[in-house]
């Protein structure tokens, strides 16, 4: 290597995620969808009216494949939050809703971990989310399915439990913007690239996690993930 193309420290390396059936799938940028299930918009206080979804994201070096997940620092409020992920294989941009589902190379099961007592202060003050939503480990991760598996899932549900006891369950099919719907409004602000994670949003049920709390998230047909909160 030339001494130009040197890097001066150690290049950080490229956080990835198992894949059924085996391979790593390498992360690129991690969006989320800020509101996607009615019940859920109206249990955080708004109108569940099919206005365009908005977007946030995540450092993606934030993803972390289930086991233990430490209970992150500057909260007392860390909610929990089920998610369909959709992982992208090929880039674009301004893509239709009818071809969408061609750039999603897979699925999987994720949770957008919240510290909820710093957003309900960043909302409150107009501020960005970013220290409620992008701290250290806050997206545990199932193994990444492929959609060459089991298809673009449309139905099923998705449900989180904290220590055996069932907190959020709701179904796919209540998703205001279905996956394709979601892939073509993101891709009208950014351009997509292989590597990219989105979680679509969240049915009703979010609440607090203590250290201790055994998390086990699911959407059927599609993967399980569990992880363990340390204090
Ligand atoms: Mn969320």
């Amino acid at each position: 290597m030339t001494d130009a193309n040197r890097y001066v420290i150690d290049a950080p390396e490229i956080p990835a995620v198992p894949v059924r059936g085996g391979g790593r799938f390498p992360v690129r940028r991690i969006y989320c969808v800020g509101r996607n299930y009615a019940e859920h918009a109206r249990e955080m206080g708004s109108d569940p009216d099919r206005e365009p979804p908005f977007f946030f994201s995540k450092p993606a070096d934030t993803v972390v494949s289930g086991g233990v997940v430490p209970y992150p620092p500057a909260t007392g409020e860390l909610h929990h939050e089920v998610e369909l992920v959709i992982a992208i294989g090929k880039a674009g941009r301004e893509i239709p809703a009818d071809t969408a589902l061609e750039y999603a190379y897979g699925y999987a099961v994720g949770v957008d971990l919240t510290r909820r007592d710093l957003q309900a202060a960043a909302k409150k003050k107009g501020r960005p989310w970013d220290m409620a939503k992008g701290f250290d480990r806050s997206a545990p991760l199932s193994k990444i399915v492929p959609a060459a598996l089991i298809g673009h899932p449309a139905d099923g549900a998705i449900r989180l439990s904290v220590n055996n006891d069932v907190k959020q369950s709701g179904d796919l099919r209540q998703m205001i913007w279905n996956t394709a719907e979601v892939i073509a409004e993101l891709s009208r602000y950014v351009g997509l690239a292989a590597g990219d994670l989105i979680f679509s949003g969240t049915p009703s049920g979010v609440g607090p996690l203590q250290p201790g709390d055994t998390v086990r998230a699911s959407v059927f047909g599609v993967a399980d993930l569990e992880f363990v909160l340390t204090g």
